[in-house]
């Protein structure tokens, strides 16, 4: 039941090698949380998945299909891609941007169930009251929540968010991810997002994939591969790692020397 699939993905720009030998697989229901240090390469992962651009060597599967034999529409109508630098149109009413989402599915007009289901999403989201907004008009977790409206109207299957919640309060966090994770359970859509804060990555992940200068270093619960030594190793910090209960909690003490 594996939606998604890496199997040895490199990728490089130019002579440089960013992506090496990258192997994952994400299931439907689940968060597949990316981090890394910066420059470790998770952007360029992303859109690796997102068919943004192909890998220079290795495959990417969908159900078992390589994502380079299924034409774009196809790719666009199972997956969604809100990139960290989205831009949202100041002139256009919150209805107007969730809407643009369904363009992959749309013929030569709008149609009824085009409507119905953004109308759907802004219900879900507890968005109604914006509807007739102007984007311009929005802070920046009301924006957010209005970008993952939009991705969500494609109705995909396959969910890649790049850093969401970055320049957002800690209560928008916990709630945007709190949005997320519970539509991804309850759609049983597959989400694969790159955070950078490693405790919200504990708390949301059911598997998180570590990248540090282009490969894999680690890969799975968050509590097995989030331990001192691979702070150490990947983001040259010393932290203690607490324990309580399932969960364990990342303190970051110092910065090593380098
Ligand atoms: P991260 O998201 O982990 O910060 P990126 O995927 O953005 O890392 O970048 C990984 C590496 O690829 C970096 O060294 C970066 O400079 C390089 N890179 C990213 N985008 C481009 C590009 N369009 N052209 C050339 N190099 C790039």
């Amino acid at each position: 039941m594996v939606v998604v699939e890496a199997k040895s993905v490199s990728f490089n720009y130019g002579s440089e090698s960013v992506i090496k030998n990258v192997t994952l697989n994400a299931f439907p229901g689940e968060v597949l949380v990316v981090i890394g240090p910066n420059g470790a390469g998770k952007t360029t992962l992303i859109k690796l998945l997102a068919n943004i651009i192909k890998p220079s060597s290795g495959k990417i599967e969908f159900d078992g299909v390589d994502l380079r034999l299924m034409s774009k529409d196809e790719v666009t109508r199972i997956v969604s891609y809100s990139p960290q630098d989205n831009v949202i149109p100041s002139i256009l009413t919150v209805y107007e941007v969730v809407l643009l989402g369904r363009i992959p599915h749309l013929s030569w007009r709008i149609g009824k169930n085009d409507l119905k289901i953004t109308e759907g999403v802004l219900k879900e989201l507890g968005l109604e009251a914006y509807a007739k907004k102007y984007a311009g008009q929005l802070s920046g977790g009301e924006r957010q929540m209005i970008l993952i409206a939009q991705a969500l109207v494609r109705e995909p299957r396959l969910l890649l968010l790049d850093e969401p919640v970055s320049n957002l309060d800690i209560r928008n966090q916990l709630e945007i991810l709190d949005l997320i994770k519970r539509i991804t359970k309850q759609r049983k859509i597959t989400t694969i997002t790159i955070l950078h804060d490693l405790n919200l990555a504990v708390r949301y992940a059911d598997k998180v994939a570590i990248l540090n200068d282009g490969s894999i270093f680690a890969y799975g619960n968050p509590e097995e591969v989030l331990t001192p030594e691979t702070l150490s190793c990947v983001y040259g910090v010393e932290a203690e790692v607490v324990r309580n209960n399932n969960s364990i909690q990342i303190i970051p003490i110092r910065a090593l020397e380098k």
